[in-house]
């Protein structure tokens, strides 16, 4: 627990702070938005860019201008203003699945902000692009669907397992399946230089015919020996103990941290997850109970957890730097 606090400490950068810290070749991560669900305005969405390049990208956007502001606000934002981020250095979003509160803050921000790119895999783009951009959910802003298409938003199709670059940023993504719950949901890979982050979707636990995170972590292993994998984002939507019929496809501290343990046995042992931050989010505060569910997942983290990684409950508006 002591140690927990040590780190949360260390790298939850006030302003000013990070930028005494930063430097060249690491990734920044501010979170936009890090509920899951419940109450609006804090849903899932985090902004990434290299240190020193503003050029950035989200990953979800269930909160986008909402979070920008009160990241501008606590002065977490490398750029000067949420107007600036959202006209000029956001270039695209990796959505990992076209769940409402991971995709409202760009739908939203559309009609303003045009010229970005939405990767995603073809499932979730489907969605996006039948089930919202089709002008009875919302006007179409795709680039494809039903006529007219304003064209604001570009929508990718990403092949799974096939790094590429992201246009207008110094990064690149691949994608990685995961499930929920019956829906196809997604892992990112995001590489920056010598620096990779993973940003997971909301998902479940393994399960007989379903080996989705086994298989992410097969494709992490490497990047973990070879110590290039510094963060990862992830969720842990309800407290322990709860049934898997009730998860309805996301995961409580126990069930994370054993597949954490998977990640680390086929990276060689707990040690190769040593240094790696592990951001949790997604969690589904009731009005009011904030406070104590933050500190029964935190406790539960930190009681079942004995792998050398740092946990961290981020905040709205909180920075996270993450070095080679
Ligand atoms: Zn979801």
């Amino acid at each position: 627990m002591k140690r927990f606090l040590t780190s949360l400490a260390l790298l939850a950068c006030a302003p000013g702070v990070a930028h005494a810290q930063t430097a060249p070749g690491g990734l920044e991560i501010v979170a936009l938005g890090v509920r899951g669900g419940i109450v609006d305005g804090d849903l899932t969405s985090f902004l990434i860019h290299p240190t020193g390049d503003p050029r950035a990208l989200t990953c979800d956007a269930g909160t986008l201008g909402q979070g920008l502001l009160v990241a501008q606000k606590r002065g977490t934002l490398s750029g000067e203003s949420a107007g600036r981020a959202l006209g000029q250095d956001i270039k695209a979003y990796l959505v990992t699945h076209a769940h409402l509160d991971h995709v409202a803050g760009l739908l939203i921000a559309a009609t303003d902000y045009p010229g970005k790119t939405v990767y995603a895999l073809p499932s979730t783009n489907a969605v996006l692009s039948g089930d919202y951009l089709n002008w009875r959910a919302w006007p179409n802003f795709a680039d494809r669907g039903p006529a007219p298409r304003l064209g604001s938003l570009h929508l990718r199709d990403m092949a799974p397992g096939v790094a590429e670059a992201v246009e207008g940023t110094a990064m690149r993504a691949t994608a990685y399946p995961l499930e929920h719950g019956g829906v196809t949901s997604t892992a990112f890979l995001i590489e920056a230089g010598q620096t990779a982050a993973l940003c997971l979707g909301d998902h479940g636990p393994d399960s007989p015919g379903h080996d989705e995170l086994h298989s992410l972590w097969q494709a992490a292993a490497p990047l973990l020996r070879e110590g290039r994998l510094k963060a990862i984002i992830t969720e842990a939507s309800y407290p322990d103990p709860r049934e898997d019929k009730q998860l309805f496809g996301h995961m409580t501290p126990s069930r994370l941290i054993a597949s954490l343990r998977d990640l680390a046995a086929l990276a060689g042992g707990p040690e190769a997850l040593r240094g790696v931050t592990v951001i949790v989010d997604h969690i589904k505060y009731l009005p009011g109970e904030e406070e104590a569910t933050r500190r029964l997942i935190t406790r539960q983290l930190a009681q079942a957890s004995d792998l050398p990684v740092r946990f961290i409950l981020p905040r709205q508006g909180d920075r996270f730097v993450v070095r080679p």
